[in-house]
């Protein structure tokens, strides 16, 4: 279950969470590249195609991949890193039974065991399918979609613990719409002549997977047709994506009695017990019209027709840890058909991944060891301090801003929590058993054990030594429940962190990476939070308006940037936070990295770069991306984050350092006339 608000820098991969690539030969990631750059064109005409035009035009996405950028090897490098800790704790038959090390390599091992997986087909589903066909009414779903839930199947809505968004040291428990397969609510809502071919597309998909559980062609079709009303009922009484980035509107905290009043016809006592969840006295229903909507569905949707969609979302959710004909026939829709994708990546990579999702910090803690130096920590803890100052510094500069909305922002930035590397107190895997011999019985319980995990924290004091990323992810994000930003190691590397590059490509890449995150804390959505993490409004009336004005500027903006591609503009209002997050967080790099200029000599030129265009190189090439187009689709319909293009272009167009780095004119397209330039921080 995700955050309410976590914001990663970069998408993170959605759909095909088993999916994945060959990329043959490892390519150790370097630092900026002067031969990436395109010697043809014009930095003040597309800055984007300046600095990556010779590597878009040398580079091709491997077939397993949907997306290829200038930062991909590095996420290989430590895949590869992560696949030789697991082959040698493979090998390793004598670890200590129980400990983390016998856990991993029993885990992969069982992963990478495609015979036995092959034998098996989709007789591991039987006792669950079994439990399924049981039902006799309507009545008996709370009970069993509890069960469903503990063993990870995400049919029909979310239940779990969630930070109180107005008490932020205290968890109670949540419960969110849920329950479809595609991308989003409006993949069946739309009437355009692309969303009509993707969802036949998908409806022939669920047929496909209903004959590989036995059941012939047309009995197949009528019950993906099934499938299909019964999701797209769900889809229309679905919150909206824009309305999602809003935590005010998901916050309905009722006492579990009244939980009756929204969906009168689920027995909710039935359901808590049996997920074993502890008693609770406060519970946020995030979305009350989706439940509203459900309720009605309890009693119009015969019990026959939910047995075909929680059989449909057991085979979906367990679909790449079954055979080859499932594996195969997922990765043709999710990720053939929607995403572009032409091949299937290789099972160990698939396994290495695997094991990442189900035992991250175990794998984690042994990646760290081996991949991650102190050094780089302090060095970053340096930088994250400089960029701090900066950002401090900046605020009183503002013109539009009072004084005691000022202070307040300040006391926010001051409280920041910084997270950098791998968590203090590594995830406690002690009660989870993990064995060779089975790797669905090993995800069966890994999802139980989470399960359990997060249901434990109801009523407990938020622990905020948690991390809601891996060690080796190639990520970063802010938490803004927990008021804090937190750097995994497996970011902290060229292209984006260089420990032997000049300061000026480190301030542009990683210098920008810690401002994105420091700005989200101040982005339209995390504005609302204050220094606690609470949700709670701390701006004054005035300030708040010239605020949203500002905000309207960089969403006019994004709004018109379009992918004739594809034929679609990005949402402004959907990639609004991130944006606000590149714009501020470049302009807090930049003040940053300018002070650490102060008192000393002058750097040389490199490659015959000044050191402020070299700022500029270093933020857009860890951009140069290469995407299919269903990949660019699915980014611009689904993610916050606008497209590697236009978080290069979008920020700089606003900023006359870059103007002037580069010595571009007004009337060039990377410069803005000053009065349609946006600033917010
Ligand atoms: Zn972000």
């Amino acid at each position: 279950m995700r955050y309410f608000n976590l914001r990663p820098l970069i998408p993170l991969v959605a759909a095909v969470a088993f999916g994945f690539a060959a990329f043959g030969q490892q390519t150790a990631s370097r630092g900026f590249d002067p031969a990436n750059m395109c010697t043809t064109c014009i930095a003040c005409d597309d800055f984007y195609q300046y600095a990556n035009g010779g590597w878009i035009a040398k580079n091709e996405i491997p077939a397993a991949f949907s997306s290829w950028g200038i930062t991909s090897p590095l996420r290989e490098k430590n895949i590869a890193t992560l696949h030789q800790i697991l082959e040698d704790a493979a090998k390793n038959t004598s670890a200590a039974k129980g400990s983390n090390e016998q856990k991993i390599g029993a885990f992969y091992t069982s992963c990478m065991d495609e015979p036995k997986i092959e034998t098996l087909g989709a007789a591991p589903l039987a006792p669950e399918i079994a439990a399924i066909n049981k039902m006799k009414s309507t009545s008996d779903l709370p009970a069993l979609l509890a069960h469903l839930h503990q063993i990870g199947v995400p049919a029909l809505f979310g239940f779990g613990a969630v930070q109180d968004l107005k008490k932020s040291d205290s968890v109670i428990a949540v419960t969110r719409q849920g329950g479809l397969a595609l991308p989003d609510r409006d993949f069946y809502l739309k009437d355009d002549a692309k969303s009509k071919s993707t969802r036949d597309a998908y409806a022939q998909h669920v047929a496909n997977m209903f004959k590989l559980l036995g059941d012939d062609a047309d009995k197949s079709a009528a019950e993906a047709q099934t499938v299909m009303k019964i999701e797209t009922q769900l889809a229309q009484v679905s919150l909206d994506r824009v309305s999602r980035r809003d935590a005010s509107k998901q916050y309905h905290k009722m006492s579990p009695a009244d939980l009756k009043n929204v969906t009168a016809n689920f027995d909710w006592a039935t359901y808590i017990k049996k997920i074993g969840a502890p008693k609770f006295s406060e519970i946020n229903v995030a979305h009350p019209d989706f439940f509203k909507g459900l309720d009605q569905m309890l009693t119009s949707v015969p019990v026959e027709d939910w047995k075909t969609y929680l059989r449909w979302h057991l085979v979906h959710d367990a679909a790449d840890a079954l055979s080859s004909a499932f594996v195969n026939e997922n990765f043709n829709f999710y990720g053939k058909t929607l995403n572009g994708t032409k091949e299937l990546q290789p099972r160990w990579r698939r396994c290495v991944v695997a094991t990442d999702q189900n035992l991250g910090e175990a794998l984690g803690e042994v990646y760290v060891k081996k991949a991650f130096p102190p050094e780089a920590k302090a060095r970053m803890r340096d930088l994250v301090n400089n960029l701090i100052v900066a950002l401090r510094e900046d605020i009183p500069t503002l013109d539009w801003m009072s004084e005691p909305t000022r202070q307040a922002a300040i006391a926010k930035l001051n409280a920041f929590a910084i997270k950098i590397g791998y968590p203090d107190k590594w995830r406690d895997y002690s009660s989870l058993k993990i064995e060779r011999d089975s790797f669905i019985d090993n995800l069966l319980r890994s999802s139980a054990f989470e399960r359990q995990r997060n249901l434990a924290k109801i009523g407990r004091p938020v622990d905020r030594t948690e991390w809601a990323m891996t060690p080796p992810t190639v990520n970063a994000y802010n938490n803004s429940l927990m008021n804090e930003i937190v750097f995994p190691a497996g970011i902290l590397q060229p292209p984006y962190f260089d420990l032997s590059a000049d300061d000026a490509l480190n301030y542009g890449a990683i210098g920008a990476v810690i401002g994105h995150e420091m700005s989200h804390g101040f982005d339209d959505q995390g504005r609302k939070f204050d220094l606690h993490g609470n949700l709670t409004d701390w701006w004054t009336e005035a300030d708040a308006k010239n605020y949203t004005d500002r905000a309207n500027c960089v969403e006019q903006q994004f709004s018109s940037f379009r992918v004739e591609e594809v034929g679609l503009n990005q949402n402004g209002k959907l990639v609004l936070g991130e944006s606000i997050g590149d714009l501020g967080g470049l302009k807090i790099a930049w003040l940053a990295f300018q002070k650490s200029l102060q008192g000393k000599p002058r750097p040389a030129d490199i490659d015959g770069f000044t050191p402020e265009q070299r700022f500029f190189l270093g933020w857009a090439q860890v951009w140069g991306r290469k995407q299919t187009p269903e990949s660019m689709r699915q980014q611009i319909l689904t993610d916050p984050h606008p497209l590697g293009r236009f978080r290069t272009n979008g920020p700089l167009s606003n900023m006359p350092q870059f103007a002037e780095a580069f010595n571009c004119k007004l009337g060039d397209a990377m410069v803005r006339p000053p009065d349609h330039r946006c600033q917010v921080w």
